[in-house]
């Protein structure tokens, strides 16, 4: 079968790296997995050996898809044709928590993050991303790569990198290198409105270089700000950049700018 880039087809073969995200995903007591892309089954052969556990894989390639119903045939998988943005997790299982699992097409990794970054039921992923989208999401405060992408993600997220992944493990191999991480939900992450926080994010991180100042001012009167601002970093708030401002100071940040 020849593998559509458009679709982000690169096939996983290495078998070690295969074992490290199964047992990432299952050691996980959700009953529900969903995975994202099975492609031509690599993940989904080793997921359905979880007799306690109920796969859903959701392939957007209709040749795919074919091929998967003819080749894994276990109860415990439900395959669904279709794009996983358009997937709708309510129908899933009363409201139950569930885990995600994937070897993420690269062209819309991000999307797919945000979706389930914005359903609490979704309470783990364990995802392949581009090294550099995993070094970002695993950053820390005041390194190069701290940025929206990672305040979004662990202000709800505990993250942790299972593993390095080179080109030679894949089919056709990607140009870049690839990253396994681990994301967690935390229990209770003090902020109601997910939609709102992200977009306070976003606009934080407007213009990288400039200063909270300047990015904020855009959207809230000049006494909103300096007054905010004034409460979370004291006397040097006129120089602050998102790049040193911690997951728990946005989150006082934004408590602040949403009275
Ligand atoms: N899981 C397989 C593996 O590890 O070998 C395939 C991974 S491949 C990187 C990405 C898979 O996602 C492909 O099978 C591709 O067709 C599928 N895909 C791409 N866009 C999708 C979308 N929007 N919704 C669902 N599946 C998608």
């Amino acid at each position: 079968m020849k593998a559509n880039k458009a679709l982000g087809q690169n096939f996983l073969i290495d078998k070690n790296i295969i074992n490290k995200i199964i047992s990432s995903t299952t050691d996980n007591p959700n009953k529900t997995i969903i995975e994202v892309g099975p492609g031509m089954g690599a993940l989904t052969k080793e997921l359905v050996k979880n007799k306690d556990k109920q796969i859903v894989a959701v392939e957007i390639d209709d040749e795919l898809y074919e091929y998967l119903q003819k080749e894994i045939k276990d109860e415990n998988l439900k395959l669904v044709s279709g794009n996983i943005l358009d997937f709708n997790t309510s129908d899933l299982s009363e409201n139950k928590k569930y885990s995600v699992v994937a070897n993420l097409p690269y062209y819309i990794s991000s999307k797919i993050i945000f979706k389930f970054l914005e359903d609490d039921n979704c309470d783990s992923m364990t995802i392949m991303l581009q090294k550099e989208l995993v070094d970002r999401i695993t950053s820390t405060r005041n390194k190069k790569l701290y940025g929206r992408l990672t305040v979004a993600i662990q202000s709800f997220y505990e993250t942790k990198r299972v593993t390095n992944v080179p080109p030679t493990c894949f089919k056709p191999r990607p140009k870049v290198d690839s990253a396994v991480v681990r994301l967690e939900r935390m229990d209770n992450s003090g902020i109601e409105n997910k939609a709102l926080y992200l977009d306070f994010i976003k606009q934080c991180f407007a213009k990288k270089r400039k200063t909270l100042r300047n990015n904020l001012k855009l959207v809230y009167s000049e006494d909103q700000v300096s007054n905010n601002l004034l409460k979370i970093f004291g006397e040097n708030w006129e120089m602050v950049r998102g790049e040193s401002v911690s997951i728990s100071e946005f989150k006082k940040l934004f408590t602040l700018f949403s009275k």
